[in-house]
């Protein structure tokens, strides 16, 4: 059954918060990212309050590809494989494409509601963080948007260099303008690596 292009359209839990709309702009060079066949990623952070039953968009961006490649490759070698080995190890990427060639069948607030790695589902989570690869305003078919629990990306980040840690927190600096309150909670957590 050949795919629906509708099913593809970007959910709006992957739009911008502060704008209401798709994004459309690259947060490092700008680029237009909704004309043509621009591949780009999404990435959100959330962290819940139980306790006023409430739920917080720490960050969100969308990079361009060619940008979150340039910043990926200026991770040190050893973090670049660090990250790649735990990934091959612990999600089963051939599943989860599989299941979204799919669609028909496929549902993505199931999918996106359980951590990639561990299984763990957002009711029994405080942070997490949710990443989508797309083209144009459609979700990519390569790779299957996902969910990353707080737990998980800490997992990832105890792998990296603390060259690489200087690069993620330059790079939270200067795009993601975090509050200083969240600024520690969030440090080294964009994660662009999957
Ligand atoms: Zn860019």
């Amino acid at each position: 059954m050949p795919v629906n292009p509708e099913d593809l359209k970007i959910p709006e839990l992957f739009y911008s918060e502060a704008s209401g709309k798709p994004f459309d702009t690259c947060i490092d060079c700008n680029k237009d990212l909704l004309r043509g066949n621009q591949e780009y990623v999404i990435e959100k952070a959330f962290k819940k309050y139980p306790d006023y039953n409430a739920n917080d968009t720490i960050f969100e961006y969308a990079i361009c590809i060619e940008c979150a490649e340039q910043l990926f490759m200026s991770f040190s070698e050893s973090s670049r494989k660090a990250i790649e080995e735990y990934f091959k190890q612990h999600v089963d990427i051939e599943n989860q494409l599989k299941n979204l060639s799919k669609i028909d069948t496929f549902n993505l607030d199931d999918h996106l509601n359980k951590c990639m790695v561990k299984g763990v589902t957002i009711e029994n989570l405080q942070e997490y963080q949710m990443v989508c690869y797309c083209r144009g305003n459609q979700i990519s078919i390569f790779r299957p948007p996902y969910m990353i629990s707080g737990e998980a990306a800490d997992e990832v980040m105890q792998l990296l260099s603390n060259a690489t840690i200087d690069v993620l927190n330059r790079f939270t600096d200067e795009f993601l303008g975090l509050p200083p309150e969240f600024k520690d909670l969030f440090k080294d957590k964009p994660m662009l690596v999957f």
